[in-house]
């Protein structure tokens, strides 16, 4: 599914916004549907790839593919597959969104579980593929407070050395960001670190509150914030790291086109950036794609990919042994 043919493929990257089930590859979902005896016809295109227009229809083409994936055998296999092709394209450290909700229920001892057979397949693909990967549990923000209390509870039994992070992700119009205050407090509490999606689709005051009401070291996407500079500087100063995707903002039109995207603008403004690609089979990217696109459009080279990498290592959610030796791999 992705083409071998990119200047950029071997560079060393850091990812660090990427949903799990997302990056599922087309083929390994219809491999287990076709296991399974289930009809996901629905949701592939002739050529194989997801089809969905607009992002409401994209949560539930993602919902549905997410039906295949019921327990934590196809979690280990699946998180597989994502680190070999994120490895193929030369991502040498990663973090994954995880949901609780969609691992067990939102239940602790379903989660365990499910989060056990994740750092399993992590651990077989360090040693395969030479990608670390760090958990980041998230709540899915459409489906309500008291569930993200539940993810929540879940993060905090099973904060550690493999899950790290806590996160907030789904539809970013639903509510506000105070109402998932309490939970925040509890995953700091338990020493995780925070980051959110904030200002894809929401303006700077989604920003602002995000930053305000959740204390977050890194926001998801983020770039909305360009409309209103003050902020932008906020975020400069705080050392915010943005997890920025200019792939999914263009293929979902958060942003027209790739030249309008806002990511030199904050970038030269202060502002710590990273590149992801989000959910890359849905929005037909790959890291090296993002890189592809970022040298025809804003000409990039060399020097600002290894920035690039080097803010986002500093912005990973890892211990600093982890850090450093991963490190090493960037040079
Ligand atoms: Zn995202």
């Amino acid at each position: 599914m992705t083409e071998p043919t990119s200047d950029w493929r071997d560079i060393p990257k850091v990812e660090l916004h990427l949903h799990l089930e997302g990056a599922a590859p087309p083929a390994f979902i219809r491999g287990l549907a076709a296991e399974k005896g289930m009809d996901l016809s629905a949701i592939f295109r002739p050529d194989g790839g997801y089809r969905y227009e607009g992002f409401e229809h994209f949560l539930q083409v993602y919902e549905a593919a997410c039906q295949v994936l019921t327990g934590p055998e196809e979690f280990r296999r699946l998180t597989l597959a994502v680190l070999e092709e994120s490895a193929s394209q030369g991502v040498v450290y990663t973090e994954a969104f995880l949901s609780p909700e969609f691992c067990g229920g939102g239940d602790v001892g379903a989660w365990r579980e499910y989060l056990a057979a994740i750092q399993d397949a992590a651990m077989q693909a360090e040693r395969d593929f030479g990608i670390t990967l760090r958990g980041c549990a998230t709540i899915i923000r459409h489906l309500g407070p008291d569930k993200g209390r539940d993810t929540a509870r879940c993060a905090v039994e099973t904060a550690g050395d493999f899950l790290t992070g806590f996160g907030l992700a789904g539809a970013e119009m639903m509510g506000r960001p105070g109402d998932y205050a309490w939970s925040f407090d509890a995953a700091r509490e338990a020493g995780l670190r925070l980051t959110a999606h904030a200002g894809e689709w929401g303006g700077p005051d989604m920003v602002a509150d995000t930053i305000r009401d959740l204390k977050v070291e890194r926001i998801g996407h983020g770039i909305n914030a360009i409309r209103d500079l003050a902020l932008v500087d906020d975020i400069a100063e705080k050392g915010i790291v943005l997890e920025v995707c200019p792939g999914s903002n263009v293929f979902l039109g958060a942003v027209p086109s790739w030249k309008d995207h806002p990511l030199p603008k904050l970038m030269a403004r202060g502002v710590k950036c990273t590149v992801s690609t989000d959910d890359p089979p849905f929005f037909h990217t790959t890291m090296s794609n993002e890189y592809d696109m970022l040298e025809q459009v804003f000409d990039f080279g060399e020097s600002e990919f290894r920035h690039l990498a080097e803010t986002g290592l500093a912005g990973a959610f890892c211990d600093e042994a982890t850090r450093e030796r991963v490190r090493k791999r960037l040079a």
